[in-house]
């Protein structure tokens, strides 16, 4: 994640923020712009109800023009045209009063409605008076109705009324015979189109051309915004506005279903943009988590020493880390893809190695604790290593192939072979040292066949001598006096023969030999020692026992070790019954059948608690003439074998050495 290209992990808020707020935005436009169409929906409504409202008015006053032309003027004489006129006021309520007047517009007649006291009686007669001569010369002009324009008319109870008059001209036979003047309460005539269908619920003015209200009819307010809308009542001498009024409640936020729906929408848009954003946050999460962990396994893998090594089913090399490339001497890009035979492999072993990867590939698990072989570098030595193989299974469970780590041991097997060399050079130290304490033995046990030699040997002079060659038993006794010579001969060359055994380097090869054996070849050492420091040596070996598994030589050196230990335990002035006595048996006890106990016991003086602590130290020793390498030197040999070496008090007193060696695994009764 380095360089010059911007990190995707920074730039994703910026994109997310981007989206949200683009996201915010077209949802809310929408929502303004389905408010705006739902409002231009009410205003083209109400714009409709005016036109269609004004079409009305038209009507009615077409019609009550018409009518006012069907009143019976003149023949039918002046009680019916006023019984006429009262019923039309009485039919049509918006009227309120009908004049008659002549040509010279003197009022003949006049009738008022019952509704309401008489408009003019007060005041506002000569308004009206005006009014109407401009309206009738105009309706004359027409030869048609015309209107005033309104006027306001006081009455007398403190209030007025908006008043608009109507004159038609009348006719008599041809000619101009007078007319009628009929005046509109404005008031009343929006009350009359109030309960007309057009105008259910608005509120309702007549207004100039300016705005300057003339009537109005006002509703309860529903709400507290107003949608208006304006229609021109064109008449003929008059020029009115009718407004309409419609009052809603604001703000509304969900005024109707569109709006609803676009905002539910929007809502739900958002809803599953969070959870959107909650889930990239997790995934984001997870990327870091994943790119931590890689992080975490590369360091990890470059750092081990261990050689990794992954192979597909096929035997292809799909993965190796820095450590087995240092290993092996070939760069990663040499080894990735490579198949069968391995580049690493030695061409000697090219066969076994083959033979062993079928195995594998049919399926057969290697042993978990790995196997050694032997690679070959890029520059061809060999080196030994320890595999250890795993089947590499899958995120489903499948296994692709195999993963190895590989232990360079070639460094190992160095020091190993250099403790075994030391270790073996110890031995022989020791056994030497063994040797230079028994000189004086030797020399000792020696002596007598020597001097016996000698002596056989100066006998037979002296027979030579003092007897006559005839005679008869001469030879007799010489033949024996030389029998005598070799067998001390011989006694003495067993003396020195069991020493250059038990000295000889022999092959450390660990085989099956019968307990029995090993205290057999070193009973002569024992028994030289034993004849010296008058100690009486008892051998006891549990019949039937099979052969263990050991280096013969070094475990002979334990026992004359421990054997000598004990018997100079007990060269003390005060200790008579000097008695060394050696057992071999089985071990008793559960899971304790493969094994075969050595015990070495004396009747010396015991071992000192302070002497017991570093009785295995090596350089040890309470003795004069002692190396202090004996006990350690034994308990690391019975060790190597697999066995323990302990001691514990002797009854009724000394001590007991015992060591265990590991049984044989073919066992052989006849063998013990
Ligand atoms: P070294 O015999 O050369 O002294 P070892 O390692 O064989 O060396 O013995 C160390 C010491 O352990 C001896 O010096 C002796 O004090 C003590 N020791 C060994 N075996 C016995 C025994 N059977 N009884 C008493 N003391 C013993």
């Amino acid at each position: 994640m380095q360089g010059d290209r911007p990190n995707p992990m920074q730039r994703r808020p910026l994109l997310w923020t981007a989206l949200v707020l683009l996201v915010v935005a077209l949802l809310a436009m929408l929502v303004w712009l389905a408010g705006r169409y739902e409002l231009s929906q009410i205003q083209s409504r109400l714009e409709r109800d005016a036109a269609d409202a004004v079409t009305d008015v038209q009507a009615t006053l077409a019609r009550n023009a018409q009518s006012l032309l069907g009143l019976p003027v003149g023949e039918a004489g002046p009680g019916a045209w006023t019984d006429e006129a009262r019923a039309m006021l009485r039919q049509n309520r918006e009227l309120v009063r009908i004049e008659r007047r002549d040509s010279a517009m003197k009022l003949l007649d006049h009738v008022d409605t019952p509704y309401r006291p008489p408009v003019f009686d007060r005041l506002g007669h000569d308004v009206a008076q005006a009014e109407a001569a401009q309206a009738c010369a105009a309706a004359r002009r027409l030869s048609g109705p015309a209107y005033t324009s309104s006027f306001f008319a006081p009455s007398v109870d403190g209030l007025g009324v908006e008043i608009m008059s109507l004159c038609v001209p009348l006719e008599a036979a041809g000619r101009p015979g007078g007319y009628l003047v009929a005046s509109y309460s404005l008031h009343e005539v929006l009350g009359s189109l109030a309960a007309g269908p057009h105008t259910r619920g608005y509120e309702l003015a007549f207004t100039e051309g300016d705005g300057t209200r003339l009537a109005m009819r006002v509703l309860p307010r529903r709400g507290n915004r107003v949608f208006t809308a304006q229609h021109l009542l064109d008449l003929p001498g008059a020029n009115l506005v009718l407004r309409l009024d419609s009052w809603r409640g604001t703000p509304d936020l969900f005024p109707n279903v569109l709006t609803a729906l676009v905002a539910t929408m929007s809502m739900g848009l958002l809803s599953v943009m969070a959870l959107l954003g909650k889930d990239a946050r997790r995934r984001l999460k997870a990327e870091r988590d994943l790119a931590d962990a890689l992080a975490f396994r590369k360091a990890m893998e470059d750092s081990l020493v261990t050689g990794l090594r992954a192979r597909d089913l096929q035997g292809r090399i799909t993965y190796v880390n820095p450590a087995f490339c240092l290993m092996v001497g070939f760069s990663a890009e040499e080894l990735l893809g490579h198949g069968i035979p391995a580049p690493y492999w030695p061409p000697e072993f090219v066969g076994e190695y083959q033979q062993r990867q079928a195995i594998r590939m049919a399926g057969n698990l290697p042993p978990r604790e790995g196997y050694e072989s032997v690679f070959m570098r890029k520059d061809g030595t060999r080196f030994p290593v320890l595999i250890i193989e795993a089947p590499l299974i899958n995120a489903q469970g499948r296994q692709t192939g195999w993963m190895s780590a590989f232990l360079d041991i070639s460094e190992q097997r160095r020091v190993e072979e250099l403790s075994r060399t030391s270790q073996d050079r110890l031995q022989a130290t020791a056994r030497l040292a063994t040797v230079g304490e028994m000189a004086s033995l030797l020399s000792h046990e020696l002596n007598q066949p020597l001097a016996a030699i000698s002596s056989y040997a100066t006998g037979s002079l002296n027979l030579l001598q003092q007897a006559s060659p005839t005679a008869p038993d001469l030879s007799v006794d010489m033949a024996l006096a030389m029998q005598r010579i070799a067998q001390q001969a011989e006694r003495a060359g067993k003396v020195i023969k069991s020493v250059h055994d038990f000295v000889r380097r022999r092959d450390q090869a660990r085989a099956p030999i019968a307990p029995r054996a090993l205290l057999d070849d070193i009973l002569p050492l024992i028994n030289l020692q034993a004849r010296k420091l008058s100690v009486r040596v008892e051998i006891e070996v549990e019949s039937d026992l099979p052969p263990v598994i050991c280096d013969g030589t070094m475990v002979e050196q334990v026992l004359l070790n421990l054997a000598r230990n004990a018997m100079q335990a007990m060269d003390h002035g005060a200790i008579t019954d000097r008695l060394l006595r050696i057992q071999v048996a089985r071990v008793r006890g559960a899971g304790a059948a493969h094994w075969i106990e050595f015990r070495v016991a004396d009747r010396g003086l015991g071992i000192a608690p302070t002497v017991e602590p570093q009785l295995f130290t090596p350089f040890f020793t309470t003795k004069d003439e002692g190396m202090g390498l004996g006990l350690s030197l034994c308990r690391t040999v019975v060790e190597q074998h697999g066995g323990a070496l302990v001691f514990e008090p002797n009854v009724p007193q000394g001590t007991v050495f015992t060591f265990t060696l590991p049984v044989a695994r073919v066992e052989s009764p006849q063998a013990a």
